[in-house]
């Protein structure tokens, strides 16, 4: 029986990559059919609600505390080729938050760089490495400076280890997107890896949308270009983001705007802006990426409201399990 950390409020749990013996390897955070079966049966099968059904409680504030929904972030395609047949198996409707530049063939390239580090390098040490090689730039003093930030990452964010926390770190401040971008494209060259024959394998199509709204899942909204940070962008950018999100989503599934509903935020990042854009666009119910309270957000509980619904990583659970 999984019993969250509290054990006393509801919430969903988000899953992202999924590993098989084929195109999806194996990486950090990754977990194969197995496992997943594991998982939902270590969660309870008779505690997982279907997405209609935790939305419906949810409205109706009808939620128990041992309820939870499953969630997929990013229309990472391992999800449809490894978690869908087991949830249609066990039959579990679930969610699936899409960011939908990818349905412009410009998906976020992070997934991209992710199948690039997992696949051209022996670890994710080699490739820091690497890419501190290719940045060149004296990291000392910046990382001094976080030396704070890190720790409370490592406390928010325990599955990453101290090397990831400091990449992020120099990959979403030291550097601006488009400088990390460049390094990566460096090293991309050097071991001659073309990723753009890598976009139908990795990322979902649109007829994947449908399929999963087609079976009754529920598909929600994640951005549109993914950025890092939503929250440093200014209100208008942030309303093109969730306006084009939920424009794409609607074409895609011939389904009218206000029959959308769901959302995930980004990265978990949000501002005030962000709640009120998404409140006028008619959403009734967001997830965040992590189940602790963010004071800097003006958060004073869980659950702090209907946007600001708690989610447990997958490899939080998984760990709990082993
Ligand atoms: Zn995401």
């Amino acid at each position: 029986m999984y019993f969250n950390q509290n054990n006393n409020f509801y919430h969903g749990i988000v899953f992202h990559h999924f590993h098989d013996d084929g195109i999806h390897t194996k990486g950090q955070g990754s977990i194969d059919k197995d496992d997943l079966y594991k998982m939902i049966n270590f969660i309870g099968r008779n505690n997982i609600l279907n997405a209609d059904e935790f939305f419906e409680k949810f409205k109706n504030n009808k939620l128990k505390n041992n309820e939870v929904c499953l969630t997929f972030d990013d229309a990472i395609k391992c999800q449809i080729d490894i978690a869908l047949p087991v949830l249609e198996e066990l039959k579990i409707k679930s969610f699936f938050f899409a960011h939908t530049s990818m349905f412009q063939n410009k998906p976020d390239n992070l997934e991209i760089f992710r199948y690039f580090r997992i696949n051209y390098f022996n670890s994710v040490d080699e490739f820091y490495n690497d890419f501190y090689k290719v940045l060149d730039k004296d990291l000392k003093s910046f990382f001094e400076k976080n030396s704070v930030v890190i720790k409370e990452k490592k406390i928010k964010f325990p599955f990453h280890t101290i090397s990831d926390i400091k990449f992020r770190l120099v990959r979403d401040n030291f550097l601006t997107k488009s400088q990390y971008e460049e390094i990566m494209f460096l090293m991309f060259k050097e071991k001659q890896f073309n990723h753009y024959d890598f976009y139908k394998k990795l990322f979902f199509q649109k007829s994947d949308l449908q399929t999963l709204n087609n079976l009754g899942h529920l598909v929600g909204l994640h951005s549109h270009n993914h950025p890092t940070l939503l929250e440093n962008l200014g209100y208008d950018e942030q309303k093109n983001e969730y306006e084009r999100c939920l424009s794409f989503i609607s074409d895609i599934l011939n389904k009218p705007k206000n029959e959308i509903k769901s959302m995930s935020h980004p990265c978990g990042s949000y501002n005030e802006h962000t709640l009120q854009i998404l409140k006028e666009l008619g959403i009734e119910l967001g997830f965040k990426s992590i189940m602790t309270i963010e004071p800097e957000k003006g958060m004073t509980k869980v659950n702090n409201s209907f946007l600001e619904i708690a989610r447990e990583d997958h490899s939080n659970i998984y760990e709990r399990m082993n």
